[in-house]
């Protein structure tokens, strides 16, 4: 369907919703013939019933993603071949953008900008990215001497379950299916039962692409069940997770009760963005933490959410903060001009809305908004928050908010504000703004996070790893080549020919 940004709100009225599982190149209702309903964050009103996958769903998309690798042209086909197709499916997603961010848009609550301008535009770079790379990556030899030939070769892991959280749809789905197909795998995915439309409408695009039947399953439902039957299959040889700590910490046990599957965790942030003194464009600083903690509505993790600044220059930099909050502006998602869209679903809202009660009963001074808005829209909404005086032992200092609310702290010398970013469970990623070149090198360094970014706000690109240290996750990386390796494995073909 050929779209035209021009009227969104026209548009939405106009989508067909995808709203059925896709298992074996096929798009069918759930065993079971259950659905569940999909909300519009905006509104609070049903958009859809989805098919509700359960573990029978999951073990027919095993079976399907098993026959498609072991048997199927997929496991067959030339990198280079592999590569054409993948590259077919990216172009057909840019070909239906408009119709997906809207999709995106409706079902997640973000808005219609961000959905066209961010998420469906760094879906296609990701696909193509690494299609581009399945022809490109050499095996190696070992340095093992004459008369002995030691190849050391990466062959795809096999079944790969990818189970997703809400807040990117398309961009976490992206970053997962794009190495995992790349490497020649078959994939079963799981995404969060409040987005799974856009989703279900890439596996389809990736058909009429011509991925072969079976290589790209998608199973909606929920966590409890679908989640947990992938998580626990002894037929899926890897399960790729983005979504909170404590579900993470699921899946290493679904691994050690099932077949010792591997486990990647991409988990939860408290990520934190340090202002030294010396910072020289406070405004520049002040625009980089909005969006590190507005963007999204701050549903992010590698949102910004701890801002540490040196005392000397706290005051200036927060008339700055709150000024520039006004930038983010609280709107309907489908209007161009929205910056920050709605919670993904009320349970949510009210998590937001606990935290902001939470630090008002700690002492914390709320200097920006603090309150729940457009109530009539019947949609969750909440404006930009900053809380100052902010103690580092605090509920707001300390837990994943996930919400458009920033906490304040102040320090005095650089060791303390090192000391302060690392006194977190979490270590996904932190910000440093510094003139000071000794001061940005060490720092970078010495904070324990996946990704660190100097004098601006920003995870890197499609070429750069992502990915956290400590509960923020292990086991491998999004993005890059590292992304590419870990949906693979290992093997060594020894011949001793003396
Ligand atoms: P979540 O509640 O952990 O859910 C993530 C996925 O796991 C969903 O598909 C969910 O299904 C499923 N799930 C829930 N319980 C399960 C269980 N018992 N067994 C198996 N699967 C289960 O996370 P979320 O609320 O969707 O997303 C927010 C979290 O994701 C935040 O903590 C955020 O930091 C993290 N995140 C991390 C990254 C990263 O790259 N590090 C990126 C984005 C988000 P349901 O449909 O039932 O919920
Ligand atoms: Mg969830």
């Amino acid at each position: 369907m050929a779209l035209d940004l021009a009227d969104p709100t026209a548009l939405a009225a106009s989508i067909n919703p995808p709203t059925r599982a896709v298992i074996g190149g096929r798009s069918v209702e759930s065993a079971s013939g259950q659905t569940f309903a999909t909300l519009n964050p905006a509104t609070g009103r049903e958009l859809a019933q989805i098919a509700e996958c359960d573990a029978e769903d999951v073990n027919r998309a095993v079976i399907a993603a098993r026959r498609a690798f072991e048997s199927g042209p997929w496991g067959r086909l030339a990198p280079a071949d592999r590569k054409r197709l993948i590259l077919r499916f990216a172009s057909l997603v840019e070909a239906h953008a408009d119709e997906l961010a809207i999709i995106e848009t409706l079902e997640a609550g973000k808005p219609i900008s961000d959905c066209s301008g961010l998420d469906v535009p760094d879906l296609v770079t990701t696909l193509r990215w690494h299609a581009e790379a399945a022809d490109k990556l050499y095996d190696q030899l070992s340095p093992s001497g004459p008369g002995r030939v030691g190849m050391v070769v990466r062959e795809p892991i096999g079944v790969v379950g990818a189970v997703l959280p809400w807040n990117y749809p398309l961009m976490m789905a992206g970053w997962k299916i794009g190495p995992i197909l790349a490497a020649g795998n078959t994939c079963i995915v799981k995404p969060a039962e409040q987005t799974s439309m856009s989703t279900i409408r890439i596996a389809e695009l990736a058909i009429e692409a011509g991925i072969p039947d079976g290589v790209f399953n998608v199973v909606p439902g929920f966590g409890e069940t679908a989640g947990a039957a992938i998580g626990l299959h002894s037929d899926v040889d890897c399960v790729a997770f983005t979504g909170s700590t404590e579900v993470g910490r699921h899946f290493l046990r679904y691994s050690a009760d099932s077949n010792l599957k591997e486990v990647l965790l991409e988990c939860g942030g408290k990520s934190p963005v340090i202002v030294m003194a010396d910072a020289d464009d406070l405004d520049a600083a002040a625009i980089g933490i909005c969006e590190g903690i507005f963007w999204n509505g701050g549903q992010n993790c590698s949102a910004n959410s701890r801002l540490i600044v040196q005392q000397s220059v706290a005051d200036e930099l927060l008339e700055r903060i709150a000024e520039r909050s006004h930038d983010w502006v609280v709107g309907d998602p489908l209007v161009a001009e929205t910056t920050v869209g709605a919670m993904i679903e009320e349970d949510h809202l009210d998590k937001v809305l606990g935290h902001i009660a939470a630090a008002h009963e700690a002492g914390s001074t709320c200097a920006v908004g603090g309150k729940r808005v457009r109530q009539e829209s019947g949609g969750w909404f909440v404006e930009p928050t900053v809380f100052t005086n902010v103690d580092p032992s605090s509920r707001l200092a300390r837990d994943e908010v996930f919400g458009p609310v920033l906490a304040v702290t102040a320090f005095d010398t650089p060791e303390e504000a090192i000391r302060l970013a690392n006194d977190t469970d979490y270590g996904l990623a932190a910000t440093i703004h510094t003139t000071d070149l000794r001061t940005a090198h060490l720092a970078s360094r010495a904070i324990r996070a996946g990704t660190v970014a100097v004098n601006c706000y920003g995870e890197g690109d499609i070429t750069t790893p992502f990915g956290g240290f400590k509960q923020s996750g292990f086991g491998g990386r999004d993005k890059s080549i590292a992304a590419h390796e870990q949906y693979t494995e290992l093997k060594t073909i020894w011949m001793d020919l003396s």
